[in-house]
């Protein structure tokens, strides 16, 4: 019997990070974070000077990315070849260059087994965009997460400006939609809820109005 796994997909800024952790954290479970693995393996691509367009190049950098998420009093540090990389993967470009990593299939592939590895007692809380769709197809239950992408781009603003980045919410909005758009188009994993997944449109909730559908439609399912 293999320990139960909730999916959390969904575009980015739909508010899944904050909600899976909280999520995770509720439950006392492991949490996958499967974009920062896409996140590392832009920067350590950049590190290699590995282009995002060589998907030869990048397949054996996925299989033997040396990456590891260590968690200390609560956080949660990411580690690439021994570099501290935690806050250097939220960076704007990162995301843009990890959403084209993201689109080739072997490299997919080649990823597969480390997610499916975070699997363990007492369960796993797993974000991202083909977790119930790809990754684990049987999960227990499965939560796509979305908001319209102004919303989004709203959310991802503020975020921003509280760290001190000054950007144009225009600009954001673009990136956003760019993004959505090579995301949900494809041809592996496109950014599609899966049959059996609860949609839930967070456009006008809050995060504990989340959290609350959420943890209701879970134990219902476990
Ligand atoms: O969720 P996050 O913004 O960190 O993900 C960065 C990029 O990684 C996404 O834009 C997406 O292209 C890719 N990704 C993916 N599959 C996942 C998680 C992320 O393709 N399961």
């Amino acid at each position: 019997q293999v320990s139960p796994v909730i999916t959390i997909d969904g575009p980015s800024g739909a508010g899944k990070g904050t909600v899976s952790t909280l999520l995770a954290k509720q439950f006392d479970w492991h949490f996958l974070d499967s974009g920062a693995i896409y996140r590392v393996l832009a920067i350590a691509a950049m590190h290699h000077q590995i282009d995002a367009d060589d998907e030869l190049g990048l397949v054996p950098l996925a299989s033997s990315l040396d990456v590891n998420f260590e968690t200390e009093n609560g956080a949660c540090r990411i580690v690439l070849e021994g570099e501290d990389v935690t806050s250097a993967i939220r960076a704007e470009e990162v995301g843009l260059m990890a959403s084209k990593v993201a689109s080739w299939p072997r490299v997919r592939e080649a990823l597969l087994r480390r997610q499916r590895a975070f699997r363990q007692e007492p369960g796993l809380v797993a974000d991202g965009r083909d977790m119930g769709t790809v990754v684990f197809p049987n999960a227990e239950a499965k939560i796509f997460l979305t908001a319209s992408a102004e919303e989004r781009a709203r959310r991802r603003f503020n975020q921003l400006k509280e760290k001190g980045h000054g950007v144009s919410i225009t600009r954001l909005l673009a990136d956003i939609q760019a993004r959505d758009e090579r995301d949900s188009n494809r041809k592996v994993a496109p950014l599609v809820p899966a049959e059996d997944a609860l949609v839930l449109d967070s456009t006008d909730l809050s995060i504990p109005q989340v959290l609350e559908k959420i943890t209701e439609y879970v134990q219902s399912k476990l």
